[in-house]
């Protein structure tokens, strides 16, 4: 039986029967992947703790007939700081929901390994934790090819510098002129100011400068909103986790913490 070994992150686990877990990971080298972690739903067991969503792993892999069996592993980063606080745990749940909805397996992306990691790095210390969430929404839509336009009209073309827009389009997809968003059913507010941080966030890859921005409150509202819908728009149905989000953005959360689910 043929083993491997890669750096791979938890996204999300399943039980299966009584002892075992199916987890899915998502690695550098091999893209996601589903793998049985025998044992793992005993408390005694070492690979309980480590098959947790949210842990970078060292991982020990055996091709197996179906899916292949997480033999052993070592926890690299267990993202301590980020699990003690709710609202960060539900916007690393909400990144890797994402990505996991949006990748199909066995296809590599270390770019967007790279992009999570980063960002769940960025999210234990971000001034502006929604900075960091709404960086990785968009640069990883750029890396699929699914970024809203943000330089120029995307209705009739007409360059926009600097975020000069007059609202944003799901349907259309970008930023819009005053004509056009005048002309356009679904148009939201998106003013100069937050369309000029979008495009900061799309394009700073500095996890440092990235964790230093700050937001203002129309900023981080509009932002959230036209990403949300552009993300409706493009995946034809909301990322579960959104609504625990923005339950809790609201401060409204009135849930128990289950990030794994
Ligand atoms: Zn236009």
């Amino acid at each position: 039986m043929a083993v491997y070994k890669t750096n791979a992150l938890v996204l999300r686990r399943i039980p299966l029967g009584e002892k075992d877990k199916i987890v899915t990971l998502f690695t550098r080298e091999y893209g996601k992947l589903n793998a049985v972690a025998k044992g793992a739903r005993r408390t005694t067991s070492r690979l309980a703790g480590a098959t947790e969503p949210l842990m970078l792993l060292r991982a020990l892999l055996a091709e197996g007939m179906n899916l292949d069996i997480l033999t052993q592993c070592e926890i690299r980063e267990s993202f301590s700081h980020l699990r003690s606080d709710f609202g960060l745990i539900l916007r690393a749940t909400y990144a890797c929901e994402l990505l996991d909805k949006l990748t199909v397996e066995r296809d590599p992306s270390p770019e967007a390994f790279d992009l999570l990691l980063s960002t769940l790095y960025v999210l234990q210390r971000a001034v502006e934790p929604d900075a960091a969430l709404h960086a990785f929404e968009l640069q990883f839509l750029a890396q699929i090819g699914y970024e809203p336009r943000l330089d120029a009209c995307a209705r009739c073309g007409k360059d926009l510098a600097d975020g000069e827009g007059a609202g944003f389009s799901a349907s259309r997809g970008g930023l819009l002129c005053g004509p056009c968003a005048d002309a356009t059913d679904d148009t939201l507010n998106l003013s100069p100011a937050a369309a000029r941080m979008m495009i900061r966030l799309l394009n700073e890859e500095d996890a440092k400068a990235l964790a230093r921005i700050e937001m203002t409150p129309t900023e981080r509202e509009e932002i959230a909103r036209v990403l949300r819908a552009h993300l409706r728009f493009r995946l034809e149905r909301d990322v579960k986790s959104t609504e625990f989000l923005d339950a809790h953005r609201l401060g409204a959360m009135n849930l128990t913490p289950d990030a794994g689910t």
